[in-house]
């Protein structure tokens, strides 16, 4: 079973407004259509932006890209989009093949193209007070503190040495915590992850279950 429990939202919640308001004090999320251009590549918001003004009028914006897992957290991408004539569009494919995108602009979000180390922030904020979705926030930045002394690359990332072996424990213990997220932040009338359109009590609950049992 593939989880994925973040999506880019439906709506804009009060809990979105609040979680971004951490983020980009006096920040407003709003979002922001799809433009696909042939040769945008996925993950490369800055560089595709960079190329398209080349030969486009605009300029760029800096901000995130806003998912959210309901009731545990937001999953905040540093990204690039362009704004034209005051409208704002993303020319970046989705990874997901969505049309759209929650955008929280950012003044205070830079990027350094003459540095080959440069990359766009990842963050998240939690809207569950909940200790296991702290932990999970906390595995998350562990994670990125490891790969950030790494550069970014289209390539596999070699990562050798007590870094490997850091992550390769991180990623367990992720694992175990997302499924003890899974199972404090249901409750009877959640839809299953696995996008059975089930009762997720009735669908995958009992097997997330046993899987923490047996770890
Ligand atoms: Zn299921």
């Amino acid at each position: 079973m593939n989880i994925s429990p973040t999506k880019t939202p439906d709506r804009i919640t009060p809990a979105i407004v609040k979680g971004c308001t951490q983020l980009v004090p006096s920040g407003i999320p709003i979002f922001v259509e799809r433009a696909q251009e042939h040769d945008a590549l996925i993950n490369k918001c800055v560089f595709n932006v960079k190329n398209y003004l080349l030969s486009n009028p605009g300029e760029m914006v800096l901000g995130w890209e806003i998912a959210i897992w309901e009731n545990v957290l937001l999953d905040c991408i540093g990204h690039a989009v362009v704004r034209v004539d005051g409208k704002l569009k993303c020319i970046t494919p989705s990874k997901y093949g969505d049309t759209k995108l929650l955008f929280l602009p950012d003044p205070s979000l830079t990027f350094d193209f003459s540095e080959k180390m440069s990359r766009m922030p990842t963050t998240q904020v939690a809207i569950s007070t909940r200790p296991e979705v702290k932990r999970l926030i906390e595995i998350e930045s562990l994670e990125r503190s490891i790969k950030v002394k790494y550069p970014v690359s289209t390539q596999e990332i070699i990562i050798g040495g007590q870094d490997a072996y850091e992550l390769q424990r991180l990623a367990k213990e992720k694992q175990w915590t997302i499924l003890m997220v899974i199972l404090a932040t249901s409750d009877h009338t959640t839809k299953c992850l696995c996008g059975s359109g089930k009762k997720f009590r009735k669908c995958h609950r009992s097997a997330m279950e046993s899987m923490l049992v047996e770890r």
